[in-house]
C-alpha cells in the first residue's frame, strides 16, 4: 500500500528521501496486537511519515469522517486518500475512540 501512496505521507505529503530512496511506513489504524487485535489488511493501514506515524500512534493525530485531520486537537488539514487503497472508516472511528 505504501507504493499507492508514492511513500508520500497521507497527513503531511512529505515524501521523505533516504539517499535516492523514498521512505515511509505502514502506519495500523488499529493497531494488530492486543487488546486492540485489528486487522493486517491494507484497509487497516495509512502511509504515513515517521513523525505523522509517531503522533497518529499516540493519539496526537485523528481522522474524521470527512478525513479532516485534527493535530493536537488543532484541524490540520485533510487526509490524503486513493480510491484503490482507501482506509476503514470502522478503523478510523475505532482509533479516535481509543485516542
Ligand atoms: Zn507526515
Amino acid at each position: 500500500m505504501l507504493k499507492s501512496y508514492r511513500f508520500t505521507c497521507q497527513a503531511c505529503e512529505v515524501r521523505l528521501m533516504i539517499k535516492d530512496q523514498p521512505y515511509a511506513e505502514g502506519a495500523h489504524i488499529r493497531a494488530v496486537g492486543y487488546p486492540h487485535n485489528g486487522p493486517d489488511v491494507a484497509e487497516n493501514m495509512l502511509c504515513l511519515c515517521p513523525n505523522c506515524h509517531a503522533q497518529f500512534d499516540a493519539g496526537a493525530i485523528t481522522v474524521d469522517d470527512d478525513l479532516n485531520l485534527s493535530r493536537n486537537g488543532e484541524p490540520a488539514g485533510k487526509l490524503h486518500v486513493v480510491k484503490e487503497c482507501h482506509p476503514s472508516f470502522e478503523q478510523l472511528a475505532y482509533h479516535r475512540a481509543t485516542s
